[in-house]
């Protein structure tokens, strides 16, 4: 049960928004804003509440121009400060009542999104603690990090920022065209043939910047990689005198990065310029073609003055609108990551009658048993063996053979194909996973520790022992020494990479925490690493005592521990093909035989 570590790298996805990124993949859009809005709904009467500030922050913001030119029109009839005043009161009050919608909005929108957020990651951290071991054997748990933290985060920004300003954006617009139209519609025509050429230029840009915006990613993540890479590779690299080799490396990736990253940035860099110019020119085109109507008599001063204020509002959220199109679909493209986690199975739940089982003897007995991790290959077949209370079980055998599979289905992460697994007599299928488990116990060679203290952690064996208890067990599995001469004793504070303490102390304390646990049945995965003598000899001495009494299963690959098992099982191919005591296949003179007798040829003392 060793942990592969290359399961373990870390892979940062990162979206870059807005116009010239490529769009995410995005598979049911419909489907996925439909459940996000399944979360959101639960604040529905906040929800209205927003709603209503956005529809009187956009009318207002569609009335201050209009006002504004009513303003105009008005001192040039009547130039006296009355009316000058009144106006200015009027227009301030405007401004003043949109900025107080557009923070109310603003502040129940973040509202709502924190709070839908917090249901979904609450959902899927819940989902995932129920789901069975082999999903996460199959997938990379930077991977899984990544969905809980990045595509969260991306959902919860756009959340933000996305629903206001889209329904905003599309308010102004329509809202902007329907007045321009109904004040001078030959004047709107103007105004509006700046849209067709602001599109075609986004385009042109858009397609330059989007290939070396994928270049960048690309270079990015290799960049990432590589120095993830060496951080976890530093020993090696110093050991080998790689440092110059790695430093060239990394330059070449690095240029590689800074001349996608130049491309990327001029091209998207020219957007806002282009814009800002097509706003000029179209300020001039109003004011131009205005200037001729109103000389003919058709329009007003303060229609000219609207309209200018209009094209802006007119245009801003049409590119809005194109930016928060790229930021709603990589939140989608977030959000359907997260519900694909979502939606897989859950370990299945209990048989009907399962009962919690209590106190077991540890009788422990595999008949007939086959089972596959895939469909068409057999990963074990017809495993047949017996253990009485107290005995151990040595697990022999070639990599790859089937020593972890058979302690993975004592534990019931998998469901066998057929035959049955018994304890007690009584088959391992009617009883509930969680009682089954707190049956045993465990101590791998790779032991995991939680990132707390060291008291904690081997309070894990059992939540409610004292303080006493758990230095009882740390004292009989030799831990207590090395633990109270550490600066701070029990409270030192792990790495959850097991950092801190040594390989062999990791150990002894995966030992105490077993025998905190007290539990019928053991596993035990011996280490292959060596160790110094001095902690090997204490982990011998207190996985013996751990043992004392109760069921072991041992993987072994020492043969000291091999030859003091009451049953050794070799195992090959998923077959075990010789099964009894040191003494019984010796006289078989067959694999094992042959396998003790190369060791000690080579003298050495692990099989
Ligand atoms: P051992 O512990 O003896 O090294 P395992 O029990 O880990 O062997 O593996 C037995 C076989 O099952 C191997 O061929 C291995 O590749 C395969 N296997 C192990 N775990 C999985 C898994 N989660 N999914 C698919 N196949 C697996």
């Amino acid at each position: 049960m060793t942990k592969d570590k290359s399961r373990n790298q870390p892979v940062i996805r990162r979206h870059h928004q807005g116009i010239g990124t490529a769009p995410p993949k995005v598979d049911d859009m419909k489907a996925t804003l439909k459940r996000i809005w399944r979360y959101m709904y639960q604040e529905k009467k906040k929800f209205n509440v927003v709603l209503a500030m956005i529809v009187l922050s956009s009318g207002l913001s569609l009335l201050g121009p209009y006002l504004l030119g009513a303003a105009v029109d008005e001192i040039i009839e009547e130039p006296n400060t009355g009316t000058l005043w009144t106006m200015l009161s009027l227009l301030f009050g405007v401004y003043v009542f949109q900025s107080l919608f557009l923070w109310l909005q603003n502040y129940w929108m973040i509202n709502i999104s924190q709070n839908t957020i917090y249901k979904m990651r609450n959902h899927l951290f819940s989902h995932l603690q129920r789901l069975p071991i082999l999903f996460f054997q199959k997938r990379q748990q930077g991977e899984l990090m990544s969905r809980l933290t990045n595509d969260m985060e991306n959902v919860s920004r756009t959340l933000n920022t996305a629903v206001i300003q889209f329904v905003t954006s599309i308010l102004t617009i329509t809202g902007t065209l329907l007045i321009m139209l109904w004040l001078s519609p030959l004047l709107t025509l103007f105004t509006v043939t700046i849209v067709p050429v602001m599109y075609f230029g986004m385009k042109w840009i858009t397609k330059r910047t989007g290939k070396y915006f994928k270049e960048q990613q690309k270079h990015l993540g290799d960049v990432n990689g590589y120095v993830e890479e060496m951080f976890s590779g530093q020993t090696i690299i110093s050991m080998f005198s790689r440092e110059e080799r790695v430093i060239k490396d990394f330059e070449a990736k690095n240029e590689a990065l800074k001349n996608s990253g130049y491309w990327a940035q001029t091209y998207s860099g020219f957007i806002p310029k282009l814009m800002n110019m097509l706003n000029n020119v179209s300020f001039a085109i109003i004011v131009g073609a205005g200037g001729l109507l109103a000389l003919n008599g058709s329009i007003s001063i303060g229609v000219i003055v609207t309209f200018t204020t209009y094209s802006r509002q007119f245009t801003r959220p049409l590119n809005d609108l194109a930016n928060q199109y790229n930021m709603i679909l990589s939140a989608v493209a977030g959000a359907e990551r997260v519900f694909q986690i979502i939606d897989e199975n859950e370990e299945k739940q209990d048989e009907q009658l399962a009962e919690d089982i209590k106190e077991i003897k540890g009788d422990i007995e595999f008949r007939s048993v086959d089972f596959s991790y895939e469909k068409e290959n057999l990963t074990l077949s017809n495993i047949n063996f017996h253990a009485s209370p107290g005995e151990t079980v040595a697990l022999v055998g070639p990599t790859g053979a089937g020593k972890t599979t058979i302690i993975s289905l004592l534990s019931r992460f998998y469901e066998i194909n057929k035959g049955s697994i018994l304890i007690d007599g009584q088959e391992i299928h009617s009883m509930t996973r969680d009682s089954l488990r707190r049956q045993m116990g465990v101590v791998l060679q790779d032991s995991t520790m939680f990132h707390t203290t060291i008291r904690e952690n081997l309070r894990y064996g059992r939540l409610d022992a004292t303080d006493e208890e758990v230095e009882y067990a740390a004292k009989a599995a030799h831990a207590h020494e090395f633990i109270t001469h550490l600066p701070d004793g029990y409270e030192t504070v792990l790495d959850s990479d097991g950092g801190g303490v040594s390989h062999g102390q990791r150990q002894l304390l995966s030992i105490a925490r077993a025998m905190l646990a007290d539990p019928a049945l053991l596993i035990l995965d011996e280490a292959t690493s060596s160790i110094d003598t001095v902690t090997e000899i204490k982990i011998n001495d207190a996985l013996s005592k751990l043992m004392k009494g109760r069921t072991s299963f041992v993987i072994a690959h020492r043969l000291n521990t091999i030859r003091a098992a009451d049953l050794i099982l070799v195992l090959q191919h998923g077959e075990i093909i010789e099964k009894g005591s040191h003494q019984e296949l010796l006289q078989q003179e067959g694999f094992y035989s042959g396998l003790v007798r190369a060791q000690q040829a080579e003298g050495k003392a692990s099989v």
